[in-house]
């Protein structure tokens, strides 16, 4: 099967087919080779590797895939495109098909059926509706993960890469930095792909510690800290805080935490690091 990557090979598979496109599935097919080849080489893909796709399209990454790894699983939500798939992966023998929405499949059964457990990398261009679910469904379902280079929309890349004191920081930077070390390695412009979507794009790769970079006594309980600061952002951090039922915080309590480390009472949740927040998780806890 010729190569996805140049246009007109994927004009001509999409004509074959009469395939219409799906906005709710967030469908833009990646028409660039250079773009492609930049995925494979960051997600420092070998031989060795189990690879999870999450949604395959029409199969263009997906032969990247299959060359350089030694096994490809991909998730594909929409049936019209298994038959596709089956025509543009005919030449390949290490990859497998799933057609299911990935927020549902067991992963964790995959590693285990596939890579006898062993930590796996994901490779995806995501579809953009449902990027922070995935990411944090394969984070908190510890399922075991070597890294994860993803296409997103260049302002989701920017917010899991940012520290405090941007007007990007906020719980998804905390969440995806106390997993894995984000780093953007290339920025695509919307011509890369056909549609071309509205947004700017880039890929990330998200290197998963073996332990977190900070020590948590309750990661449940920091999580829900990080939420309720956020929520509200504007408001400092003794609001956001006591005004978060769920959390059951008197302002006497965090005022005093507050105190003891000797934080400032009117920081706002947006200042703090994550070594701050694991912190205030240990004392408050
Ligand atoms: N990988 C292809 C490429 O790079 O050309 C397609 C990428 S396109 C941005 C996103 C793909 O994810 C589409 O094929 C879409 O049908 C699929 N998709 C959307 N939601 C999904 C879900 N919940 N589970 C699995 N696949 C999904």
């Amino acid at each position: 099967m010729a190569n996805l990557g140049i246009p007109q090979n994927t004009i001509a598979v999409l004509q074959k087919y009469n395939f219409n496109f799906q906005k709710k599935f967030g469908q833009n097919f990646l028409i660039d080779t250079r773009v492609l080849d930049r995925i494979i080489e960051s997600a420092e893909i070998t031989g060795e590797d189990c690879i999870l796709e999450i949604g395959p399209g029409i199969g263009t990454m997906t032969q990247y895939l299959a060359e350089n790894a030694r096994e490809v699983v991909a998730v594909e939500i929409d049936k019209n495109l298994i038959p596709i798939l089956e025509d543009t992966l005919s030449e390949y023998d290490n990859v497998t098909v799933i057609n299911d929405d990935i927020l549902k499949v067991d992963i964790n059964k995959i590693v285990e059926e596939k890579n006898a457990g062993k930590p796996i990398k994901v490779v995806a261009n995501l579809p953009y509706y449902i990027t922070t679910p995935i990411i944090m469904g394969l984070f908190e379902s510890h399922v075991p993960l070597q890294s994860i280079t993803i296409m997103v929309q260049k302002e989701v890349a920017d917010r899991m890469q940012v520290g405090p004191g941007t007007k990007d920081y906020g719980a998804l930077s905390l969440a995806v930095q106390y997993y894995a070390k984000p780093e953007i390695v290339a920025n695509v412009p919307p011509n890369c792909f056909m549609p071309r979507p509205n947004v700017g794009s880039a890929v990330i790769r998200l290197t998963r510690y073996d332990a977190p970079p900070v020590q948590v006594n309750d990661e449940k309980y920091m999580f829900s800290l990080i939420r309720a600061s956020f929520n509200q952002r504007r408001k400092t951090l003794v609001n956001g805080l006591t005004n978060a039922p769920e959390l059951g915080l008197s302002k006497e309590k965090v005022t005093e935490t507050l105190e003891k480390l000797g934080w400032s009472a009117t920081i706002r949740g947006e200042a703090l690091t994550l070594e701050q927040f694991a912190q205030l998780s240990n004392v408050l806890k």
